[in-house]
């Protein structure tokens, strides 16, 4: 019945049909994690009864068969992001999710800096006096980890200022982007403000004062068309979960012969050629010298199965039901009391919606709107930088999935519209 929704999507997704507090449930918290279809869910459970075992080691018939499902897996998911997954030229690390692989980068960066992985790695290494480039629209799994990177290494960290709306100001690259800038670190998305990074213009000065540039894609792969090799990004990182796939795993994707330079950030098993008790190991090519350990197989192989479901919906009908998402949750804009943080123009953003309802703690909103079914977030959202940014320590936050439909926004925007009435008595 609503022009909006995607036809025959949202029944792919079983947790959506139930009642909560007793109202149909309306997921609008998508941007802490995504559900999943049942085709993905299936996939974990299949592979644990039928191909369960160690992969790339074993000489038996369920070890190839895990094995080729991982690599698959690799392979699909590097189809939906532009990257290169041809066997000696994989450009996609499996990772515990984005969190892991930032941290997986900046230790591996740190390692360099103390001259590990020898000449190669010099590309990698920060001495004291050199720069560190985040934005102040960061999620502290991007501003810690280079944080801590700067710590280490005595860089210096800065960061590229908001505009008032809370996009990431390229106007000033050229500025807070020097030659002392070894690495620049940026959201393609704001998980707070929804807003869109117009990268291009970073990325060419980051290349131009011959800095790496890291993308965290969280927020833009489950939303938009993305294709790294395009965007011509060095690193991206983003999480499985918010992709209709399976939590506990994620990917760091690296240009390969970035990867080739990187030294190791964790040691363990199946990340190394020959091993000695008196001198130091060989480690293995990319992307097994990052994968130390016993990895997330089954997830991974969901998360490939995730990744060919959002081609098989098609990244332009994605793209257009997030707009008129986008356009229905701006709508929270014409609630007397109402902030948004973020662009109001459905231009340029996706539909995760941060807001603020004059007088009333995000928490009260919260539940609030949860006694009638309805899931948002409140809290600072893991982005206390971009909060301080708008005077504020906590916000709502409503974020959208491809089930979602325009009908839900109105629910929330109604409950909403009761919120102040409520707690002003
Ligand atoms: N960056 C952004 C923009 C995010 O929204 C998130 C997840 N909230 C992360 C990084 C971290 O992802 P994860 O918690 O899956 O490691």
């Amino acid at each position: 019945s609503d022009p909006s929704a995607l036809s025959g999507i949202r029944q792919q997704f079983p947790i959506l049909d139930q009642e909560i507090h007793g109202h149909p449930l309306v997921y609008l918290d998508s941007a802490a994690t995504s559900q999943k279809p049942q085709t993905v869910i299936d996939a974990e459970s299949r592979f644990y009864e039928q191909d369960n075992a160690g992969v790339h080691r074993g000489a038996h018939e369920l070890a190839a068969r895990s094995t080729e499902a991982f690599e698959q897996a690799r392979a699909k998911v590097a189809r939906l992001v532009g990257a290169d997954s041809t066997e000696g030229s994989e450009e996609l690390v499996v990772t515990a999710g984005a969190t892991a692989g930032l941290n997986l980068l900046t230790t591996a960066m740190g390692n360099a800096s103390l001259g590990r992985g020898g000449t190669d790695a010099r590309r990698f290494a920060l001495q004291p006096g050199d720069e560190i480039v985040v934005s102040q629209a960061e999620h502290h799994s991007v501003l810690l980890p280079f944080q801590e990177l700067a710590a280490r290494t005595c860089a210096t960290l800065k960061w590229l200022p908001l505009t008032e709306d809370g996009r990431i100001r390229t106007d000033v690259a050229d500025q807070v982007i020097t030659s002392r800038t070894r690495v620049v670190a940026v959201t393609h998305v704001g998980n707070v403000t929804g807003a869109i990074t117009d990268i291009a213009p970073l990325v060419q000065r980051a290349h131009e004062v011959g800095a790496l540039f890291v993308l965290d894609a969280c927020q833009s792969v489950p939303h938009l068309a993305v294709d790294f090799h395009a965007l011509d990004v060095d690193f991206a990182a983003f999480s499985a979960h918010k992709m209709y796939g399976p939590t506990g795993v994620g990917f760091l994707y690296g240009r390969r012969e970035l990867l080739e330079a990187l030294p190791p950030a964790q040691f363990g098993g199946s990340m190394v050629e020959l091993a000695y008790l008196d001198r130091p190991a060989q480690y293995m090519a990319p992307p097994a010298r990052f994968e130390a350990g016993t990895q997330p197989v089954a997830q991974a192989v969901a998360a490939g199965v995730a990744a060919d479901w959002m081609l098989g919906v098609g990244m332009d009908r994605i793209e257009e039901h997030e707009r008129a998402m986008t356009r229905a949750l701006l709508g929270l804009a014409d609630v007397p009391g109402v902030r948004i943080l973020g662009p109001q123009e459905t231009q340029g953003r996706i539909g995760t919606v941060a807001f603020e309802v004059e007088g009333v703690h995000p928490h009260d909103v919260g539940q609030y709107v949860d006694a009638q079914g309805i899931a948002i977030r409140v809290g600072h959202h893991c982005a206390q930088p971009v909060h301080r940014h708008f005077g504020v320590f906590a916000s709502n936050r409503a974020s959208t999935g491809v089930y979602n439909t325009v009908d839900e926004a109105e629910a929330l925007i109604e409950a909403v519209r009761g919120v102040r009435a409520f707690f002003a008595r």
